[in-house]
C-alpha cells in the first residue's frame, strides 16, 4: 500500500517555512480582499444569497445519503462509473487500478485539493505513473516540491523571482522573472504532455445529484485540456461536494467566483455528465468518479462540527485571516490552510493529531464577515478547543487530569452566586500570604506554572464592590 503524506504540525514546520512568505502572502491576499469587496457591493442581494447558500448546505448535510445515491444512479445512467472510497489508501488503489486496467504511463491533472488530501501524486510516482499537474500555479509547487499553501492560488508564498529560479533550475532553462514569459513557459511544457497523456485527472467543485453532473470552476482552461483530450477521466471528489440540482448550482457560483477571486463568473465552468456518447462529441470515453469519504462520514457525526462542510473552498476566509497573512499556508500542516484548515483538519485527522489548529486564531471573526455560506467559524473553533481539551469519542483529553477537576470545580462554582460572593471575599486574604510589592511572584501549585514564566496580579477588589463605586 502507498504512503500518504500526513500532517506535520507546528514543530515541523518551523523548519519549512522560508521568511519571505509574510510578505508575498499579504500583497497577493489583500488584491484578493479589494476585488471581492468590489464585486459584492454590486450585488445588493449579497446577504440574501450568503442565507440561500448557507441553507442549502445545511439541507444537503442533513441529507447527504439521499443525494448521494441519487447522484451514483445518475453517474451510471450517463455511462459512467462510481466508486467508493473509504480511506486515502483506498482511493489511491482505486486510481492505481484504473490506471493499470489502461496502461496510463503519463497522467495530467487539473487542480484538485481531494487528490493533495490523499497524496495521489506520490501514490502514482511510486507505481511508476508520471502525473503531471497542468494548473500554473500546481505546476510551479510541483517543480518546487512542496504542497499548495492557498486554497485557491497554491503557489501564493512564492515572488516571481523566486519561481524563475525554480523554473531555470528544474527546466534546465534560463527563465526570466517575468510572469508572461513563464507562463508562455509552463505552457509550452504542458502542451506536449496533455497530448499524449493516457489519462485525465481532476477534481471537482460541485456534484449536481439531479443529473449526475460534475462541476469544474477554473481560470486556466487547463481543466478542460485534462478532461476531453485523454480518453480516460478519474475524478476524485469528496463526499462533501454534493448538491441537490441545477438551481442550487446557480447560487454557488454567484458567491464563489466573487469571494474568491473578486470575479462575476470564473472563466471556465464546465459540465461533465458521464463519458463523451457519440463519435465526433467532446469528452472521454471512459468516465470515472471516485467518491471519497477519507474521515467524512465521521465528521457528519458532530451537529456543530459538520458545518465544516457547507465551504465552497474559496479561500475568503484565508486572505483576511491576521494569522494566515503572517504564517502562510504551510503552518497548517495539511493540504488545506486558513480558517478552514483549522477547522477541517483536525475533524478529519482527530483532536490529538492536529490539536494546535483550534488554537490558531485571535477568534476576531473576520473569517466568518466574509464566508459566503455564513460557516460560524469562530464557534467550531471554540467547540474544537473544548474538544481537544476534554477529549471526545475518538481521542484522550490534552489536559491533565488535576487541570481539567480544577477547571470542573471552577465552572460548577462560579455558577453559584454564594459560592462566588464566598470566594471573592476569601481570596483576597489567601493571596496576600503571596503577595510581594504589587504582584505575586510565586503561587503554589497549580498556579506555579503560570507564575514559573510571569507574575500573577493580586485579587484586588470585588467585581460587585468595584462596579457600585463606578
Ligand atoms: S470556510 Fe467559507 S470563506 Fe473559507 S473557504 Fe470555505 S466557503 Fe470560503
Amino acid at each position: 500500500m502507498t504512503e500518504t503524506p500526513t500532517y506535520i504540525g507546528f514543530e515541523e514546520y518551523s523548519e519549512h517555512v522560508p521568511a519571505s512568505i509574510p510578505a508575498a502572502v499579504q500583497q497577493a491576499t489583500d488584491r484578493f480582499v479589494g476585488g471581492r469587496a468590489a464585486r459584492v457591493a454590486e450585488l445588493p442581494q449579497w446577504e440574501q444569497l450568503r442565507q440561500i447558500g448557507s441553507d442549502i448546505r445545511q439541507h444537503t448535510i442533513e441529507n447527504m445519503d439521499v443525494y448521494l445515491l441519487q447522484l451514483e444512479e445518475k453517474v451510471i445512467a450517463a455511462g459512467g462509473h462510481v466508486h467508493w472510497a473509504e480511506t486515502a489508501a483506498d482511493a489511491n488503489q482505486i486510481v492505481l487500478q484504473i490506471a493499470k486496467e489502461h496502461h496510463v504511463r503519463t497522467a495530467v491533472k487539473s487542480k484538485s485539493m481531494a487528490t493533495e488530501e490523499i497524496g495521489l501524486n506520490h501514490a502514482l510516482e511510486q507505481a511508476g505513473i508520471q502525473a503531471i499537474e497542468t494548473d500554473l500555479g500546481e505546476y510551479i509547487i510541483q517543480l518546487a516540491g512542496t504542497g499548495p499553501s492557498h486554497i485557491i492560488v497554491p503557489a501564493v508564498h512564492l515572488k516571481k523571482e523566486e519561481i524563475a529560479e525554480i523554473f531555470s533550475d528544474k527546466l534546465a532553462i534560463d527563465a526570466p522573472a517575468d510572469p508572461i514569459e513563464l507562463t508562455r513557459i509552463a505552457r509550452e511544457v504542458l502542451r506536449e504532455k496533455f497530448l499524449n497523456a493516457e489519462m485525465g485527472i481532476s477534481g471537482g467543485n460541485f456534484l449536481i445529484a439531479e443529473t449526475g453532473t460534475l462541476v469544474m470552476v477554473t481560470n486556466e482552461g487547463n481543466g478542460r485540456m485534462c478532461t476531453t483530450l485523454p480518453d480516460l477521466h478519474v475524478a476524485v471528489v469528496g463526499i462533501d461536494k454534493v448538491i441537490p440540482d441545477w438551481e442550487s448550482l446557480t447560487v454557488f457560483l454567484k458567491l464563489l467566483a466573487r469571494s474568491a477571486t473578486g470575479q462575476k463568473l470564473s472563466t471556465y465552468t464546465q459540465f461533465i455528465t458521464g463519458p463523451r456518447r457519440a463519435e465526433g462529441e467532446f469528452g472521454p470515453r471512459e468516465f470515472h468518479l471516485v467518491l471519497l469519504d477519507n474521515g467524512r462520514s465521521k465528521v457528519l457525526q458532530d451537529p456543530v462540527g459538520r458545518e465544516v462542510f457547507k465551504c465552497i473552498r474559496c479561500g475568503a476566509c484565508a486572505n483576511v485571516c491576521p494569522v494566515y497573512k503572517n504564517v502562510g499556508g504551510f503552518a497548517y500542516g495539511w493540504f488545506i490552510s486558513g480558517p478552514i484548515g483549522a477547522i477541517l483538519s483536525p475533524q478529519m485527522l482527530g483532536t490529538q493529531a492536529a490539536r494546535e489548529l483550534p488554537y490558531a486564531s485571535t477568534l476576531c471573526g473576520a473569517c466568518a464577515d466574509v464566508c459566503p455560506v455564513k460557516i460560524p467559524i469562530p464557534t467550531i473553533l471554540r467547540h474544537l478547543r473544548r474538544r481537544v481539551a476534554e477529549g471526545d469519542e475518538f481521542a484522550a483529553p490534552t489536559l491533565p487530569a488535576p487541570v481539567r477537576l480544577t477547571a470542573t470545580l471552577a465552572s460548577f462554582a462560579l455558577a453559584q452566586n454564594w459560592i462566588y460572593r464566598f470566594g471573592t471575599k476569601i481570596l483576597p486574604t489567601l493571596m496576600s500570604i503571596f503577595k510581594r510589592g504589587d504582584w505575586i511572584p510565586g503561587a503554589p501549585y497549580p498556579l506555579s506554572r503560570w507564575t514559573r514564566v510571569r507574575p500573577l496580579p493580586p485579587f484586588s477588589a470585588r467585581f460587585r464592590q468595584w462596579w457600585s463605586r463606578r
